[in-house]
């Protein structure tokens, strides 16, 4: 999608601190870290959030999935809490399906 933020960081148009990548998925680390590792994955194709996840998109889901387990094993992460805030009152603040990756730190339950 031309007009979106996370659209232009996984075509490098928009500089990011790059974790991983592949032809389906992007991963870099969170502009505003909420942990002392905050790491985003994200889809290359633009979905808007977890509500746009159809039998036509998931396998790209299940692939980034795969991917956070990979990422974090090989970065010796061993607990840590994916994230994905859907809509404005979950506090969604770019519309482009993104998994937050937080560790680090203790995490309470549930979330504030
Ligand atoms: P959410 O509020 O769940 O939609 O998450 C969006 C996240 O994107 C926030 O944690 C922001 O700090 C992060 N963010 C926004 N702009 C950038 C950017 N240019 N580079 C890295 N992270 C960003």
């Amino acid at each position: 999608m031309s007009d979106c933020l996370f659209c232009k960081i996984a075509a490098g148009e928009i500089p990011s601190n790059k974790v991983y990548e592949d032809e389906v998925c992007f991963a870099f680390y969170d502009i505003a870290p909420q942990a002392p590792s905050h790491f985003l994955v994200i889809p290359k194709e633009h979905i808007a959030s977890v509500s746009a996840i159809s039998a036509d998109n998931s396998a790209i889901v299940a692939h980034i999935f795969e991917v956070i387990a990979k990422i974090t094993k090989e970065k010796g992460i061993e607990s840590y809490r994916v994230v994905s805030n859907i809509g404005e009152q979950a506090g969604q603040s770019v519309p482009h399906l993104h998994f937050h990756v937080l560790s680090g730190r203790d995490m309470t339950w549930p979330p504030g």
